[in-house]
């Protein structure tokens, strides 16, 4: 669709900046860290504050458009063609209440910031494995961090949301304020409005036990054993992860690992020292690892344990959630993960439950909340080819492991054509009911077409 908007009136309305195709700034700023996302909204906004927000959404709905949001788009999946993209990074302000352990977050904030302005405190939030993440896109989707089977998912430590519906008005959603809508933003991605800012809780967490292990290409298929029978015993203070890791042939990755298969143990321990120490040491009494940094660490160093790309990349992934780790579905795993012909680079698991499936003081939209494992496999995919050919591969895997899968997904772990077929199965039915009601109180024209599709109808195109 082209068409030709007269910016002008908006223009005046905002302190940000506003875009069109022909602006230079306009090339620089469209994408996001996900390069296999290259999308031509008809107009970018980029907000200092949340008048632009509701100023935009105004013009949107006047001038037809829809509307996409982007912090720093580790999470968009939808490519956001001829519509609105409001950029939030400018609206970067985090406000730490040591006393009260809280942090009200600007809707463009990323983890980085919040463990800037909260561990010199002595408080943690509850990040995930990057801090480069946006902490709005990763907490309406859940959020499962380093923390998660202590004090559970991100999403379960919003204490209130603000945010700017389709109509353009300013609302807060909390346990007190429009309690409908606070249920389905925890969970249920970006479908409701343009957040402007939110409160998280902080945890008195000032150092954690935490790193990785790596075991070479021969004990893959023993540790993983090794991995879902320790997992049996490790108490909810540790959160843990195992990926198995094919090196790719890139100048990135230190010659000698390039091609190499891997497997690597990834766990952060809330508690001191020696009791963190004692949790692993099962693995080290079980093989000596080919390398570990296991230590006692400030929390603010937590982004070391996973050592996620910070730099943007193309990648493609998807994920499956599993109840248990059966000896038919950890073969098909080592088998794919290993697989010399596989497009993939890595299959991770990462343990649930502890207090992800706890009882929650506020219910949120979330679903899956007993799996035990989630799955996720990924590959990078800088061509169309290349994409088609990890999503082939990555259908064709889960078919193979399907008799083992609980059938449900985590919603920030889907990308592509699944993020729209998906959706579903990250709820209950009752949930996604009320969370497709919800969508048409609060955005009937679905407006917001580029998160999580929510709506019975055609998805985005
Ligand atoms: C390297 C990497 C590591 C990751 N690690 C984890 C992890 O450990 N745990 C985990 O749970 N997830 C993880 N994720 C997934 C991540 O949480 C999602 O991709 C999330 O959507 C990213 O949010 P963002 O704001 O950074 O991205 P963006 O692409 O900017 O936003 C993603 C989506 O969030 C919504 N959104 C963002 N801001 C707003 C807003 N202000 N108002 C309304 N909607 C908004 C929009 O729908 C938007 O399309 C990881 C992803 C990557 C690429």
């Amino acid at each position: 669709m082209q068409m030709k908007l007269s910016t002008h009136e908006l223009q005046g309305q905002v302190s940000g900046s506003l875009w069109t195709p022909d602006d230079p700034a306009y090339e620089q700023t469209r994408r996001g860290w996900n390069l296999n996302i290259n999308h031509h909204p008809a107009l970018i906004l980029a907000a200092n504050n949340t008048q632009d927000i509701a100023a935009g959404v105004r013009f949107a709905r006047q001038n037809g458009l829809a509307i996409a949001v982007q912090s720093t788009g580790h999470g968009i999946h939808t490519p956001a063609d001829d519509s609105l993209l409001i950029l939030t990074s400018r609206m970067s302000g985090v406000q730490v209440d040591v006393a009260a352990h809280t942090a009200r977050v600007e809707a463009g904030v990323i983890w980085q910031q919040v463990l800037d302005a909260a561990t010199p405190h002595g408080l943690a939030p509850l990040v995930g494995t990057s801090p480069h993440v946006g902490v709005v896109g990763y907490s309406l989707g859940g959020g499962i961090g380093w923390m998660a089977r202590r004090y559970g998912l991100a999403a379960d430590s919003v204490r209130w949301v603000e945010l700017v519906t389709a109509d353009g008005v300013l609302r807060r959603a909390s346990p007190t304020e429009n309690n409908d809508l606070f249920w389905g933003l925890r969970g249920g991605g970006g479908s409701f409005g343009v957040v402007t800012a939110l409160e998280i809780d902080l945890y008195p967490v000032a150092t954690v036990y935490g790193g990785y292990m790596t075991y070479p290409a021969p004990l893959i298929s023993e540790a993983l054993r090794f991995y879902r029978d320790w997992v049996k015993i490790a108490p909810d203070e540790i959160t843990s992860s195992i990926a198995i890791i094919k090196a790719p042939n890139l100048p990135q990755i230190p010659e000698a690992m390039r091609g190499q298969k891997l497997f690597i143990f990834r766990a952060v321990f809330v508690g001191d020292e020696a009791a963190g120490a004692a949790t692993i040491q099962p693995w080290l009494d079980w093989q000596t690892p080919t390398g570990s940094t296991f230590r006692q660490m400030p929390f603010a160093d937590i982004g070391t344990v996973a050592n996620d790309p910070v730099d943007p990349q193309a990648t493609h992934y998807s994920n499956e959630m599993l109840d248990e780790l059966s000896d038919e579905a950890m073969e098909i795993i080592v088998r794919r993960a290993t697989d010399s012909a596989s497009p993939l680079m890595v299959s991770e698991l990462r343990h649930a439950g502890g207090a992800i499936s706890g009882a929650h003081a506020h219910p949120s939209a979330t679903g899956n909340r007993e799996a035990q494992f989630y799955l996720q496999m990924a590959g990078q995919t800088p061509t169309p080819e290349m994409r088609a050919a990890a999503d082939a591969y990555i259908q064709d895997y889960k078919r193979e492991l399907r008799p083992y899968l609980r059938g449900g997904v985590y919603l920030n772990f889907l990308r592509g054509a699944e993020a729209h077929a998906r959706v579903r199965d990250a709820y209950s039915p009752e949930s996604y009911q009320r969370l497709v009601a919800l969508k048409a109180k609060y955005d009937p024209d679905n407006m917001f077409r580029f998160g999580y599709p929510l709506v019975e109808a055609e998805p985005a195109k």
